[in-house]
């Protein structure tokens, strides 16, 4: 597994690191506001728990999944709710919690269905922002790191379901992917 990585670019400790900051801008700005932190899965799952744990004043913790990518590395722009939430967000704070943004498009998407629900805000917690690739007007509120325009995985993203597990964000090796096309 680790032999299909060609670069590491996050460590362990380099994550652990950018969520203890954000963790703490979070604390300060939702302090008394108990928000409701949305993990987008599966993607999200490993930065949500870091997050989570940093965040030291009260909210809520919620899931959803939606699905934009099927198993190809191009954004489709068609983003369809897998798992809904359990929580209503009607006049509540919302700090949405992503893997990475690319295009933008399944974050405009899902901002604007937060919002058609009457929040009372929304904003976004992203571990990797690939800024370069943006088609869409989102731009989010706490960036762990801006990323290259390199198809990334690890640390919660995968390529067709694998290296979720793998406890780094790397850059994987084109002929991973190029063989599999
Ligand atoms: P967007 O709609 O912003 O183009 O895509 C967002 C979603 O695409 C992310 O939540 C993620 O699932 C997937 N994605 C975008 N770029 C990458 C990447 O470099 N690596 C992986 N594994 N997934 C990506
Ligand atoms: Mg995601
Ligand atoms: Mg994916």
């Amino acid at each position: 597994m680790n032999n299909d990585i060609k670069e590491v670019l996050y460590s362990q400790e380099d994550i652990k690191a950018v969520a203890e900051k954000l963790g703490q801008e979070i604390t300060k700005d939702y302090e008394g506001k108990n928000p409701i932190v949305i993990c987008v899965l599966k993607g999200a799952i490993l930065f949500m728990a870091d997050i989570a744990r940093e965040i030291k004043t009260y909210c809520e913790l919620d899931f959803m999944d939606v699905s934009s990518y099927g198993d190809a590395t191009e954004s489709s722009g068609e983003v369809k709710i897998i798992k809904d939430l359990d929580t209503s967000v009607k006049d509540r704070h919302v700090l949405i919690i992503e893997d990475i943004i690319d295009t933008g498009r399944t974050l405009e998407r899902l901002v604007d269905l937060l919002e058609h629900r009457n929040a009372a805000s929304v904003k976004i917690c992203t571990l990797l922002d690939k800024p370069e690739r943006r088609v869409k007007g989102v731009s989010p509120d706490y960036v762990g790191f801006e990323v290259p325009n390199e198809f990334v995985v690890g640390y919660g993203l995968d390529y067709m379901g694998k290296y979720r597990n793998l406890p780094y964000v790397g850059i994987l090796k084109p002929a991973v992917y190029e063989n599999n096309d």
